[in-house]
């Protein structure tokens, strides 16, 4: 797109005169050039003002709407196109809406689509309720399904193929890169959840998927206070796609939350890495835990799923899951009660600690619904990993009395 001008040339000179409704409505307009701050100026703006009568039209040479386009806003899809290595990125208000705005711009009634059981919950209920509603046919796979038979029970009108690795609370790992190559002379798209690995530690983009996905709420933002989702992808044709999807459907973000966004991305490889290693470290300490069963945590040696974390991460998000031997819901909830740095909530990506229990969300799943005990998933946050440790333990010990 060609530079575009100054939209704002007319509006120097002399102040208005007339009474002092008419004065304060011209007064304080936007300066003509801004002092160059480290981060980009943060635009309010709905109203865009055009020089001359003839710029009204001319969206070819002047922005002249603010739903898209403003400063913060761009300066953050230019970085995040950076970051997943890709030709544009567009942003939705919520990871949930990144989502959905992506899949409706891409699929159309008579499409049938390929969902992982381990799909973040309120993309299944997307799946279930909104998609039917206009025609599109939901088939869930189970995501350790090796890619060739996953692309084998492909149907005709099987259009997409919707993944998210590690899964959500299950954490399994898929090969993604193996399912985008043998979707592609299929002409079946592949779409990536990456929010665990955030367009930093994986990048889908690079290992041959269409469109990557993420919930900028969690790591990018990384303090659990603003919410947004970004699509990147390397296809211009599909980026036009998403363009569109974001024309039709209205989406737009607040100046502020692209700035808060683009200050987390500052520092976000500098917060994985610590999420990283102490996760790793609180992970292993659990794993030789007596009440502890399995840790699900694809980083973590000998753990399902390491051997493609391996090849394709740079690094471990702080998100994983452990199972508790089995015992009673009353001793979990005694188990979380009892933490007293883990905060109990939902989201991640945070500088802070969370836990949950995760059995109740499983019963909406089709095929990964139980597991031999009650299934925990922990947030690690910046905090000193020996004291998670110590709250831990002492939760467990709570837990181990309440079993009987
Ligand atoms: C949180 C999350 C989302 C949704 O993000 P919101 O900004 O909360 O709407 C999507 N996918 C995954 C994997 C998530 O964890």
């Amino acid at each position: 797109m060609a530079p575009r001008k100054s939209n704002t040339e007319r509006l120097g000179g002399p102040p208005s005169t007339g009474s002092e409704a008419t004065r304060l409505i011209r007064a304080g307009q936007a300066p003509e050039t801004l002092a160059k701050t480290v981060g980009p100026p943060i635009q309010k703006g709905s109203t865009v003002l055009l020089p001359n009568a003839a710029s009204l039209y001319d969206d070819a040479n002047y922005l002249t709407y603010g739903r898209q386009g403003l400063a913060a806003q761009t300066a953050l899809q230019d970085a995040l196109a950076g970051l997943e290595n890709a030709a544009g990125v567009t942003l939705y208000p919520s990871g949930v809406a990144a989502l959905s705005g992506a899949l409706l711009a891409v699929l159309k009634t008579g499409d049938e689509i390929l969902v992982t059981d381990a799909a973040y919950k309120p993309t299944r209920r997307f799946c279930d309720h909104a998609l039917k509603r206009f025609g599109v046919k939901t088939t869930y796979f189970d995501p350790r399904t090796p890619p060739e038979t996953l692309l084998g029970e492909a149907a005709p009108a099987t259009r997409l193929i919707l993944m998210e690795s590690p899964g959500s609370l299950s954490f399994e790992m898929q090969d993604m890169a193996r399912v985008a190559e043998l979707a592609k002379p299929r002409d079946i798209l592949t779409v990536a959840d990456n929010t665990w690995g955030a367009g930093y530690l994986y990048k889908p983009l690079d290992h041959g998927i269409d469109i990557a996905l993420q919930a900028l709420t969690k790591y990018v933002g990384g303090h659990s206070d603003t919410f947004m989702g970004s699509a990147a992808t390397a296809d211009p044709k599909l980026l036009r796609a998403l363009n569109d999807g974001v024309l039709h459907l209205g989406w737009a973000v607040s100046g502020d939350d692209a700035y808060q966004m683009l200050r987390g991305l500052r520092t976000m490889p500098t917060r994985l890495a610590r999420h990283g290693t102490s996760g790793l470290e609180v992970a292993a300490w659990l794993r030789d835990h007596p009440m502890v069963g399995e840790v699900l945590h694809p980083a973590l040696p000998g753990a399902a799923g390491h051997d493609l974390w391996k090849r394709d991460y740079i690094g471990a998000s702080g998100l994983f899951g452990f199972v508790l031997q089995p015992g009673p819901q009353a001793a979990v909830d005694a188990f979380l009660d009892e933490l007293d740095l883990f905060g109990l909530g939902f989201s991640w990506g945070g500088f802070e600690s969370l836990a949950i229990a995760c059995d109740h969300q499983l019963t909406s799943r089709k095929l990964l619904r139980s597991y031999p005990g009650p299934l925990i998933r922990l947030h690690i946050g910046l905090e000193d990993p020996a004291d998670l440790i110590a709250d831990l333990a002492r939760g467990l010990d709570v837990y181990a009395a309440r079993r009987g």
